[in-house]
């Protein structure tokens, strides 16, 4: 059959509606929607996506038909009209718009008053007995033409304007007459024909054809293109394009134009909200040539036409059931509608629209939480700048965590936090971060990095502290030395003030003014809805009291993951952490050299006896030196653990806690530089060489994949031992004070079904004799993190000896794709601006990938326990599109940082809904 290109719409009825956004756009489909309401909208037709489609296929070629179609709405247009464009006597004028299914304000082009010549002009003079308007439109009319269609600057016709006001000694457009207008148009022809090399064109079925092709073209304009890729908008054809006969705003002050949206916008109070000009054409409101009026004003400039206005956007409203963002003009007197469309708005202002909008009865509780897009509620969770302030953008990285911050730069942590005590408000300004840095961090406004990824460490951490980070920020060169930092031939020195916003991923010169997020009613109201349809819970990713606090307050159901070595970083801990680690290598150490002196006794003659005697004994008393000092350390460190455990477990009150035992690599937590070892040996009364040798010997080529997680915990067994009883004897301090509490203890980066094995077996142990000496019970469960491929692969024999699975996505990601995820940042932006990635897949779960593993060791889990509890706590739990998937596949619980527990609520409400429509 042969395919329909375009749609017509009329006085009172249309051939399309507005369930045709794919193949009308938008705009089309909602003008034909209005048409059918009965609503004054100037009759034309859409020329529809598939058309635009067809022509970029084809090399820019109209599709076959599309031209005697248009050329036969054009006629019947003409006949409802009772004109014809480019009639020297009653001519008939067009405007042509864009307009997507998406709607992408600004975006692409828009010619306005087509089919006017100097014939059609005088036609127009004799009928309406104006001179000045036909001459107004028509300077309008070339400069839209040769920008939108020609590609000239609109600066090429703004200059002209300027010189001709400033000769008629006028301030306003609207001043200009006819006769002044008259001569602007002919500069105009001149330096269009000056710029373009051809005569401006008056056959008016030429321009129309023109302006088609231009409106074609703007879909893939740079700009536009920009703005699918920001918003994420895929899969459309093109753009429709819609012709429609021209109402005028600006034949006189009975004329006027106007934007305006049934609620407002920005806070989402139920207010008719807009402006207006008198005299003036739509894109007049828009460029802000002028200043417009507010709507309610129109009640006394034009109050017939007002009234109707305010009727039908009701109606409007009613009708679409949301926020209408409207285009009207009026001629005359009369009111005409040319455009309707769900409206843009500010988050606040989406929750509280949806939240009346349930009250008011128009929308259901289910449509209210699909209204709100789950990213979006970042924008209500931290500072933001204040949108009226100046911004000095010196330099672009990853949006790692969202939020705005202004303060001193500072490279160092120890000095950040000596600046914070004097109340000083710092960014942090870092090539990376490491734990090391943790504490400068904590006090920093926000984090800046020269390298790394949207999950490397100061990612991972700024996100969970809702401190705002720009991550990976390769355009700036760092030197520590100096203290300062380079951006093109900026040099920005320690103590200079800079901002930072974390939402856009931007570095901003000086200090940029903030407001203060305000959690309104209606935001706890929409959350507890959510809480009606969701089936997954949601945890967090904690490892403080403060924390996990935060995120109770949010709607928390528990915490996924608590990284204990996050503890370790405190002041009063680390010392003896770092003695722990000095001393385990020592006893290891120490321990092969007794068994190698007890060898070599036995082998001995008898006169080396003594002396080998000697020698065994002396190791075996620095062994129990080292023993000494190793278990001290541990003695030490138990109480401390303990008493985190004990306030996180309060906090969570009666929720599980799941608290993964220590993972990262050792070398994490002792210093590099030559000086800090110099003061560690002073401290710990080692030699320096000592530690300078065990900093080395922790040296890993390849720390990611060396001695961490589970293979720490047994080569090192003291260590966990020590964990889990402090997470057992705090679990029976709380119990003991009445408090419910689920321990759930976690081993990190198991690849085996014999490590596990092995550590349950430990574990357990240890925590028996715990319960048995405080003759008490818990209930607590031991599982483990799924993060290693071969894990997610053989997870039928590791659900043998876990109660619960954790898919730490993070690794599992960094692992599959065998990309280091603090090193993305100088491959990974490259790969999805060209396409080679759709997203950046430590954002955003790689569900054809790392997906399939993921699934994989649910199934197989669950086959081996198939009530076995399973979760994610990898980035991904707190990324919407990841958060369905974990539904879809039957996860229990997603598990995210605090400032992400009302986006995963309203993911995973949203995605409830999904599954059961
Ligand atoms: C993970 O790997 O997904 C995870 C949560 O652990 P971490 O980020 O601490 O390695
Ligand atoms: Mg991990």
């Amino acid at each position: 059959m042969k395919k329909k290109y375009i749609y017509f719409f009329g006085n009172n009825k249309a051939d399309g509606n507005a369930r045709m956004k794919d193949l009308l756009g938008g705009k089309g489909a909602n003008l034909a929607e209005m048409a059918n309401l009965g609503f004054p909208v100037p009759p034309g037709f859409t020329i529809t996506t598939e058309a635009c489609d067809e022509y970029n296929r084809q090399n820019k070629k109209f599709p076959t038909g599309l031209q005697s179609e248009i050329d036969k709405n054009l006629t019947r247009l003409e006949r409802e009209m009772g004109a014809k464009l480019g009639d020297p006597n009653n001519p008939l004028l067009v405007s042509v718009r864009s307009g997507a299914a998406a709607s992408m304000p600004g975006m692409m082009d828009t010619v306005l008053n087509l089919g006017l010549n100097p014939d059609s002009i005088q036609g127009l003079i004799n009928k309406t007995n104006n001179e000045r308007f036909p001459r107004d439109a028509y300077r309008r009319f070339i400069n839209m033409f040769g920008n939108v269609v020609m590609g000239m600057k609109h600066h090429d016709f703004e200059e002209i304007i300027a010189r001709h006001k400033k000769k008629a000694k006028v301030e306003n457009d609207t001043d200009l007459n006819a006769e002044q207008l008259k001569n602007i148009c002919k500069d105009f022809i001149a330096i269009y024909k000056k710029r373009t090399g051809s005569d401006f064109p008056l056959d008016p079925k030429e321009q129309l054809r023109k302006a088609i092709i231009a409106v074609f073209d703007s879909w893939n304009n740079p700009r536009a293109v920009k703005y699918r890729k920001i918003y994420d908008i895929s899969g459309l054809l093109g753009t429709a394009v819609n012709i429609q006969a021209m109402v005028f705003g600006n034949t006189g002050n009975n004329s006027a134009t106007g934007v305006c949206f049934t609620r407002n916008p920005s806070n989402g109070e139920n207010k008719f909200y807009g402006e207006f000009l008198l005299n003036a054409q739509g894109e007049d409101v828009v460029a802000g040539i002028r200043t417009p009026e507010p709507i309610s004003d129109l009640a006394k400039e034009l109050p017939i036409a007002y009234k109707k206005l305010v009727n039908i956007k009701n109606k409007l409203e009613k009708h679409y059931k949301d926020l209408q963002d409207i285009e009207f003009t009026i001629q005359e007197g009369k009111l005409f509608m040319l455009q309707t469309r769900n409206g843009k708005r500010t988050t606040q202002a989406a929750v509280k629209i949806a939240v009346d909008m349930v009250k008011e009865k128009l929308i259901d509780k289910k449509t209210a939480i699909n209204r709100i897009e789950p990213n979006q509620l970042d924008q209500l969770l931290h500072p933001t700048f204040n949108p009226k302030a100046k911004r000095n953008v010196i330099a672009s990285g990853l949006p790692a965590s969202p939020g705005a911050a202004s303060g001193k730069v500072t490279f160092h942590a120890d000095e950040a936090e000596k600046l914070a005590a004097k109340n000083e408000k710092i960014i942090l300004v870092r090539i990376e971060t490491s734990p090391e840095d943790i504490g400068g961090m904590h006090v920093a406004q926000g984090i800046l990095t020269t390298k790394g990824g949207m999950t490397s460490h100061a990612a991972v951490v700024a996100r969970g502290m809702g401190t705002c980070c720009v991550a990976g920020c390769g355009g700036i060169q760092v030197d520590y030395e100096k203290e300062e930092f380079t951006v093109g031939e900026k040099t920005i020195k320690k103590g200079d003030y800079i901002s930072l916003d974390g939402t856009r991923g931007e570095v901003i010169l000086g200090q940029v003014p903030t407001v203060e997020p305000t959690l309104c009613g209606d935001f706890g109201k929409l959350m507890k809805w959510t809480d009606e349809f969701r089936r997954l819970k949601v945890r967090t990713n904690a490892d403080t009291p403060e924390d996990a606090q935060r995120a109770r307050d949010f709607g928390a159901e528990g915490i996924g993951l608590c990284r204990t070595e996050h503890m370790f970083f405190g002041e009063d801990r680390i010392d003896y952490v770092r003695q722990m680690i000095l001393t385990a290598g020592n006893v290891t150490k120490l321990k092969i050299s007794v068994n190698e002196a007890k060898a070599e006794l036995n082998k001995a003659p008898k006169k080396k006896l003594s002396s080998l005697n000697n020698k065994k004994n002396n190791i075996q008393s620095k062994l129990k030196e080292s023993q000494r000092l190793y278990k001290g350390a541990l003695n030490k460190l138990l109480p401390m653990q303990r008493s985190d455990f004990t306030k996180i477990f309060k906090v969570m009150n009666g929720f599980p806690v799941t608290i993964r035992l220590l993972d990262p690599p050792l070398h994490e937590f002792l210093p590099n530089e030559k000086h800090l070892q110099i003061e560690l040996a002073k401290k710990m009364g080692m030699n320096p060489k000592e530690v300078k040798d065990r900093v080395d010997s922790l040296h890993e080529t390849n720390p990611m994949l060396g001695l961490r997680g589970c293979r720490l915990g047994i080569t090192y067994p003291d260590i966990y031992e020590m964990q889990v009883k402090a997470i057992i004897q705090a679990a029976c301090a709380v119990k003991k004070q009445n408090i419910k509490v689920f321990p759930e203890i976690m081993v990190p980066l198991v690849g085996t079904d014999e490590e596990m094995k092995v550590l349950k077996n430990d574990i357990k142990i240890i925590a028996e004799k715990v319960l048995t000496e405080k003759g008490a019970k818990i209930n607590y469960k031991i599982g483990t993190m799924i993060e290693i491929p071969r894990a997610a692969l053989t997870a039928d024999r590791i659900a043998k000896y876990a109660e619960f699975f954790s898919f730490g996505t993070n690794d599992l990601t960094q692992m599959t794709f065998g990309y280091s995820r603090d090193d993305v940042g100088s491959f990974v932006p490259q790969y999805t601006e060209r396409g080679l990635l759709e997203k950046d897949p430590f954002q955003v779960l790689d569900q054809d990938g790392v997906g399939q593993l993921v699934t994989t060791g649910i199934k197989k889990g669950r086959q081996t326990k198939p009530d076995l509890k399973i979760g994610i706590c990898g980035e991904h739990g707190g990324e919407p599109s990841s958060i369905q998937f974990c539904n879809r596949n039957g996860m229990d619980y997603v598990s995210c940082s605090p400032f992400r527990v009302p986006i995963a609520r309203l993911s995973s409400a949203q995605s409830a809904i999904k599954e059961k429509q």
